[in-house]
């Protein structure tokens, strides 16, 4: 890809600054195709400024006339699914398969915002005789969402489409990892008809993320990333009484009982941990093998070992977070557990470059080790097995899990998977799915360090987020006709 500038998109323009810039490197290769601004608390004051500036215009059209512009928007997305997959494949790493199957999942969350003004239509009830009351969506303001690399098209779309729709005007803070996917949105939206300064982009690091916790205009701040990352936004931006919803970090544990359909368990399994390179808040992370599921594991190992990387499985996002696997694989070893697969032995395929960040499927078994698997979030094509005595015992273990994103049963018992599906302590469940996100209408989020703030930030459940309520009471009745509630 020839080298592009990230730039801040400010009042419908791409805005050069002075500030500081730092490196995109491609994980595909190593290397450098871009660099980013570190911008300041200036920048944001400047998109939070454009943003207010367009409030008023903005939210004063009708739910239906922004929606057609998302409708509009959504067609530029559909005609350009390649380029935008491009420019994710090499910014991201991801394949080109896995980047097509990001954009599709952004046209279909923009779908649903078109679909908002049916579902946003408010209430309305004679409460007594001549008066009535009415309750309808209003929008918040200038809000702000804050990103990770691991989705630079979708994450996104989790939350601007829906946030534009119910009429607010947005300051988008990519990761700076990932800055260019943002820039294509920004151009797209102008594109389908936004008008100026309902969407802004800031690039930078922890700086901007601060400012945007910090500034008195941002009404409302959604926050996707790490758990540590999430706890400090949600800490800070509530702290400046902002509504704050912040999904951070997983380990996911699937359930895995010996009647489980092999083949279906095994490949579903393999897709759910190397899909993304592991790099997903979804992936299998840890099975929790209750009684000898040793025929699902050995099939397991052999269908992982087939994402050799490059065309099947994707780099990890950077030099360091490739060293810090390969640390925790050691780690593991060094303390006993079993290496079932070793990615760090992995040959890639002749499309890698001998520079990408690659890294091999990894399986490490603690069943035989006196060490305890560590509780934190790996985020990396590495699955852990640990075992448990019971249905019981699995789920008490999971619920030792800080986090609380996804658990999966794979079963071919319905009880059992009900039990699984009651009891854990996790905002998504899974039977028999690995990766199972709620698609819309149902919202996603998960439960405990998974996510700080009330509500999930997306589909019907989001509504609340991005919107308050306006009560607006009346009485047009003739005197006679009213009682002594009137
Ligand atoms: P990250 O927490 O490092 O970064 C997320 C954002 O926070 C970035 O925009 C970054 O610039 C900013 N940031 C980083 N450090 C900061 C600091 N000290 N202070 C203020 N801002 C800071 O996350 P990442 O590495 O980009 O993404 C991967 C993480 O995101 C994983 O933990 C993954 O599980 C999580 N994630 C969660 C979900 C979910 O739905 N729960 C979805 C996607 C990703």
């Amino acid at each position: 890809m020839k080298y592009q500038e990230a730039r801040n998109y400010i009042n419908g323009q791409f805005v050069s600054c002075n500030n500081k810039r730092i490196d995109v490197e491609s994980p595909l290769t190593g290397e450098v195709i871009s660099t980013v601004p570190l911008s300041t608390y200036n920048d944001v004051d400047d998109a939070v400024k454009a943003a207010k500036n367009a409030f008023l215009a903005w939210s004063g059209m009708t739910l239906k006339m922004r929606s057609q512009i998302l409708y509009t928007y959504r067609q530029i997305v559909e005609e350009n699914v390649e380029n935008l997959a491009a420019i994710i494949h090499v910014e991201n790493g991801k394949t080109m398969d896995e980047a097509i199957a990001e954009v599709r999942k952004s046209i279909e969350l923009t779908e649903f915002a078109c679909s908002i003004p049916q579902i946003a239509v408010g209430e309305v009830l004679e409460v007594s005789v001549g008066v009535e009351c009415r309750s309808e969506y209003a929008p918040l303001g200038v809000v702000a969402c804050i990103n990770p690399f691991n989705f630079p098209h979708m994450v996104p779309h989790w939350t601007v489409p829906n946030a534009l729709a119910l009429g607010n005007c947005v300051v988008l803070k990519p990761s700076e990892l990932t800055p260019l996917t943002a820039m294509k949105m920004a151009e797209m939206l102008k594109l389908a008809g936004l008008p100026d300064g309902v969407f802004n982009i800031v690039n930078g690091a922890k700086d901007v993320v601060e400012a945007i916790c910090d500034h008195p205009e941002i009404k409302a701040v959604s926050f996707v990333g790490s758990t540590p990352v999430a706890q400090i936004v949600y800490r800070r931006a509530t702290s400046n009484l902002k509504r704050c919803l912040a999904l951070g970090g997983a380990k996911n544990h699937l359930i895995v009982l010996p009647d489980a359909n092999l083949d279906l368990s095994a490949s579903d399994i393999a897709a759910s941990m190397c899909g993304s390179a592991g790099q997903r808040c979804m992936a299998a992370s840890v099975m929790i093998a209750v009684g000898n599921v040793n025929p699902v594991i050995e099939k397991l190992c052999a269908e992982v070992s087939k994402f050799i990387p490059g065309t099947k499985m994707p780099p990890i996002i950077s030099r360091q977070s490739r060293e810090n696997l390969i640390n925790y694989i050691n780690e593991a070893e060094k303390k006993g557990a079993k290496l079932l697969v070793d990615g760090r032995k992995f040959t890639n395929d002749s499309t890698a470059d001998a520079n990408g960040y690659y890294l091999g499927p990894t399986i490490i078994d603690w069943r035989g080790s006196n060490a305890k698997m560590p509780e934190s979030e790996v985020f990396g094509p590495v699955f852990e097995i640990i075992s448990a005595k019971s249905v019981e015992d699995a789920i008490s273990i999971q619920h030792e899990s800080p986090f609380g994103n996804a658990t999966s049963a794979f079963t071919q018992n319905g009880a059992i998977a009900k039990m699984v599906a009651q009891n854990a302590s996790a905002g998504m469940i899974g039977i028999n799915i690995g990766v199972p996100v709620p698609r819309e209408p149902f919202s996603f989020g998960g439960w405990n360090a998974s996510k700080f703030g009330a509500g999930d930030i997306t589909g019907k459940s989001s509504l609340g987020f991005w919107s308050q309520f306006k009560k607006v009471t009346s009485k047009w009745a003739k005197q006679e006709i009213t009682d002594w509630m009137s």
